[in-house]
């Protein structure tokens, strides 16, 4: 059975390619694909190409793209069964935490991919990264074959296939420019594609399937990263900024924090202030346990919200989702807690 995907491209490194005349790097027009790769004809799918406008370098990429992004695949959802999204790697694991919050009961892939050398330069890894996406987001189940093979958001880079809301830029050189420390890829690209069918979330209830999108995203969310020699007046200054509605803290090792009297106290007042303080460990792997030392109990009796092992852009763009949703401190304290997209281990 033939598959039919939509690419959305937004920019990025992937949409490059070396002018002929100048040696400039000048924007691919992606919609002479087949011409440039003739080898896609032989993928078992059809493929139409949306551009979004302007495209844009992913650095420049805001919340206001990601609703974006979310309407163009409600719009399109019905006539294609599956997405990828081309997108520069600067950004591309928030902007895929975002979807994958944004996108409530997905149960169409939508991969997102990019490169590390532009698609027209002739030692591009966009090429393979580029097929290999369309070939996952176009695959189905052998014993299933009305259900998708990876229908959630996921990540593809260098061989591998993560969720995208455990993903990481690891490194601005190398080719195997992402990684998933706290889950297990859900494929592996060699000579075949394994797909790791304990780790991709298969939807349960029929009711999962009708896909629905979340358009408000919260905003006066920091980061706050802490070392050796903050100053009292530095996470004051931080923690009382106007606009401010949560935090995400990212801690030592476990989710530790110093237990110096001013520290403890600059966050207790700011949670009493309505705003949401998030553990997160700085570590590029782990799990925040904050009952294992004093430095973390410290943390969990006044009110902070253990991030478990959630990455950066997942913490950021959950409190953005769970934020833009406007509900009481309760309800938002529920859906901080647990995991709404397999965000974390619990
Ligand atoms: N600056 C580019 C971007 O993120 C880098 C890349 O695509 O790899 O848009």
């Amino acid at each position: 059975m033939r598959s039919s995907i939509l690419i959305i491209y937004t920019g990025g490194t992937i949409g490059m390619k070396t002018d002929a005349e100048t040696g400039a790097l000048v924007p691919f027009d992606f919609s002479g694909i087949y011409d440039e790769f003739p080898s896609l004809r032989r993928l078992n799918v059809d493929i139409d190409i949306h551009t979004i406008s302007p495209i844009i370098d992913s650095s420049n990429v805001t919340p206001a793209n990601w609703i974006e992004l979310a309407e163009i695949i409600r719009d399109n959802y019905t006539r294609y069964d599956g997405f990828v999204v081309l997108h520069g790697t600067d950004t591309m694991s928030y902007s895929a935490s975002a979807l994958s919050f944004l996108l409530e009961n997905l149960s169409k892939p939508v991969v997102f991919t990019g490169s590390q050398i532009p698609i027209g330069v002739l030692r591009t890894d966009g090429r393979e990264n580029l097929i290999t996406a369309i070939e996952i987001a176009g695959t189905r189940r052998s014993n299933h074959p009305e259900m998708a093979m990876v229908p959630e958001v996921s990540l593809y880079f260098q061989n591998r296939l993560f969720r995208a809301n455990r993903s990481t830029k690891r490194s601005a050189e190398a080719l195997s420019a992402f990684r998933s420390n706290n889950y297990p890829a859900l494929a592996e690209v060699g000579v075949n594609i394994t797909y790791n069918s304990t780790a991709i979330h298969y939807p349960q209830q029929p009711d999962e399937t009708e896909l629905k999108i979340a358009t408000r995203l919260g905003d006066g969310i920091e980061i706050i990263k802490l070392f050796p020699g903050m100053s009292e007046q530095m996470l004051h200054a931080m923690l009382t900024a106007p606009g401010l509605n949560a935090v995400v803290l990212e801690t030592f090792g476990a989710g530790n924090a110093p237990t110096k009297q001013w520290f403890i106290r600059e966050i207790e007042e700011a949670i009493r202030r309505g705003i949401y303080v998030v553990n997160i460990t700085q570590c590029g792997s782990g799990n925040v346990s904050m009952n294992l030392y004093d430095t973390g109990i410290h943390l969990q009796q006044i009110g902070v919200i253990s991030g478990h092992d959630l990455t950066t852009e997942a913490a950021c763009t959950k409190l953005m989702y769970v934020l833009g949703k406007n509900l009481s401190r309760e309800e938002t304290m529920e859906l901080l807690r647990k995991p709404l997209r397999g965000e974390f281990t619990l």
